[in-house]
């Protein structure tokens, strides 16, 4: 019941160490073991539960563990491994501090992007390699959701995490995730 005891990989404990986080919270406690199992999940939980933790633990774990980002023939640069979207600039921007100090010394490599800013520091990043994007869709969310399952790894992993569950989420939910398994604590 405490994150030491769950084997998220060395690097990755010891960022949760230093971060001083002990126990999962509720989320943390269901959605971790859902996301390491591979399935689809749409998790609801409200603001401060620890939802960014949630999903990163997971989606670092699986990275680290894997085998290494290709860089295809001809391209600038490595694609991203994950892709996390989030709604507005702001929470990208806090997603992106808290990915990169849970992926510290772990190999992976967080990069976020967002419209509104100059593009060439965005670039540059991208170009030294990226694992994990996060980044803020504005209206292409469909379109780059679609692209995923262009993966050469194949199957797209989706996860959906919200504070509430509306129309326009639930929309999301049947359209992006297939066979989910529905967590709300
Ligand atoms: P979030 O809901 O992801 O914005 O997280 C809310 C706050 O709780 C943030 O300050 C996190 O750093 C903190 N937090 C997340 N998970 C844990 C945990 N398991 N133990 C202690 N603090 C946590």
């Amino acid at each position: 019941n405490t994150f030491a005891e769950i084997d998220l990989g060395n690097a990755l404990n010891e960022n949760i160490r230093r971060c001083k986080y002990v126990k999962p919270t509720p989320v943390q406690r269901h959605a971790i073991p859902i996301s390491i199992g591979g399935r689809d999940l749409m998790a609801c939980a409200q603001t401060g539960s620890g939802k960014t933790a949630a999903f990163c633990f997971p989606i670092i774990s699986g990275i680290m563990r894997g085998p290494p980002a290709q860089r295809p023939r001809g391209a600038r640069m490595v694609y991203p491994l994950a892709l996390i979207l989030s709604p507005t600039r702001e929470l990208s921007v806090q997603i992106n501090e808290e990915a990169r100090k849970f992926a510290y010394q772990t190999g992976v490599r967080v990069v976020v992007a967002y419209g509104g800013a100059p593009i060439n520091q965005q670039l540059r990043d991208l170009e030294r390699g990226v694992d994990i994007l996060v980044a803020t869709p504005g209206r292409l969310i469909r379109k780059i959701v679609e692209q995923m399952d262009m993966s050469p790894r194949g199957v797209r992993q989706t996860m959906l995490f919200s504070a509430t569950f509306p129309k326009e989420i639930q929309t999301l939910a049947s359209d992006f995730l297939s066979n989910y398994i529905f967590l709300a604590v």
